[in-house]
C-alpha cells in the first residue's frame, strides 16, 4: 500500500490532568484513570500505576492481544490494559495526539458504555496545541480487508479532504434482531461529539447470559449498556438514537484504527467490521508508517 502526506496541523495534548473513575465492563473492578499531558511524539501510552515498577504499554496495534469483544493491550513489561477502545475513540475523536493514561487496575472504566464521559473529562481539562506538527496520512490507492466469508469488510479509500470520513453499514441479515442501519460521519471533533461519542455498547440478551457464564459482566444490568431482547426491544433502557448501534460500531472503529498510531485522512468504508478486522486494518495503516520512515531515510 502506498501513501503520501498531505495535510499538516499541530499535535495536541491535555492542558492538565483529567480523572475518570468507575468499574470495568467485563471484570467489574473499581478503577481510576488519570489522563495526563504528554510530550509531542509520545502518542497514547498506558501506565499501570498499581503494579510494581509501574509498567507501560503503548496504545499500538503491535501490542494488541487477542480477546473476545474488546480490545486488550499487553506489553513485554507486564502491563495489560483491557477494553481500551472507548477511551481511545474519545482521544482520537477529539484529536488528542499525546496522553499518558495512568490506570490503577486491569480494565478501563465502562462509564456509560460510550465515549462521552471521557470526552467531557478531556474537554473540562482543556486541550493545548503543541509545537510539533501532526503528520496526517492518506493512502494513494484503496486497500481493504475482509473476513473469510466476505460478510465483513473494512476499506480505506483515498480522499483529499481535510478530515477522514467513515461510512459504516451494520447488517446482521434479514432475520437479525437488530435491523440493518447505515451511518456516515466526517471525523471532526464537533461531529464526533454530536453524532458518535454518546453511542453506547450494545449486546443481545442471549449473549449476556453466555458472557456471564464465562464470568464476565456479572455486575451489569440493562442500565449499564444497551441490551436487546429477542424481539429487538431494549431491556430496562432507552436508545439515544434509533440507529445507536451503527453509531457505536463507528465509535469502536475510530478507537481501533487509532491503534495504528497514525492520523488517517481519507474515507473508511466498513460493513459489520468488528474489533478483529479493525485491528487488521490498523496494522496495515501502521505498516505504512514504517514504509514512510524507510523512504525518508532513503531520500
Ligand atoms: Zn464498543
Amino acid at each position: 500500500m502506498s501513501f503520501e502526506q498531505t495535510h499538516r496541523s499541530q499535535q495536541q495534548t491535555l492542558s492538565r490532568p483529567a480523572l475518570i473513575a468507575g468499574h470495568g465492563l467485563f471484570h467489574g473492578i473499581d478503577v481510576k484513570v488519570r489522563l495526563r499531558p504528554a510530550e509531542p511524539g509520545t502518542g497514547i501510552v498506558f501506565r499501570r500505576v498499581d503494579l510494581k515498577d509501574r509498567p507501560e504499554v503503548a496504545a499500538h496495534v503491535d501490542n494488541v492481544r487477542s480477546a473476545a469483544r474488546r480490545t486488550v493491550l499487553a506489553s513485554r513489561s507486564g502491563a495489560v490494559v483491557e477494553t481500551v477502545e472507548h477511551l481511545m475513540a474519545a482521544l482520537a475523536g477529539l484529536q488528542v495526539d499525546n496522553c499518558l493514561v495512568e490506570i490503577d487496575a486491569v480494565e478501563v472504566p465502562a462509564v456509560d458504555g460510550s465515549s462521552m464521559p471521557f470526552c467531557e473529562a478531556i474537554l473540562a481539562a482543556g486541550l493545548t496545541q503543541q509545537s510539533t506538527e501532526r503528520s496526517l496520512l492518506t493512502v494513494e490507492e484503496s486497500h481493504g480487508v475482509n473476513d473469510r466469508a466476505g460478510e465483513q469488510w473494512i476499506e480505506v479509500i483515498p480522499a483529499y479532504d481535510e478530515n477522514a470520513t467513515i461510512d459504516y453499514r451494520l447488517d446482521y441479515g434479514p432475520e437479525a434482531v437488530i435491523t440493518s442501519q447505515s451511518f456516515s460521519v466526517e471525523l471532526t471533533p464537533e461531529a464526533f461529539l454530536r453524532d458518535i461519542a454518546a453511542a453506547r455498547t450494545f449486546v443481545l440478551e442471549h449473549e449476556v447470559a453466555a458472557l456471564q457464564q464465562m464470568g464476565f459482566g456479572r455486575h451489569l444490568t440493562g442500565r449499564d449498556l444497551v441490551v436487546f431482547d429477542a424481539d429487538g426491544s431494549v431491556i430496562d433502557n432507552k436508545l439515544r438514537w434509533q440507529d445507536e448501534p451503527v453509531r457505536h460500531k463507528i465509535l469502536d472503529c475510530i478507537g481501533d484504527l487509532a491503534l495504528s498510531g497514525r492520523v488517517f485522512v481519507g474515507r473508511v468504508v466498513a460493513r459489520r467490521s468488528g474489533h478483529k478486522l479493525n485491528h487488521v486494518m490498523a496494522k496495515s495503516l501502521s505498516t505504512i508508517e514504517e514504509c514512510q520512515v524507510l523512504l525518508q531515510r532513503a531520500s
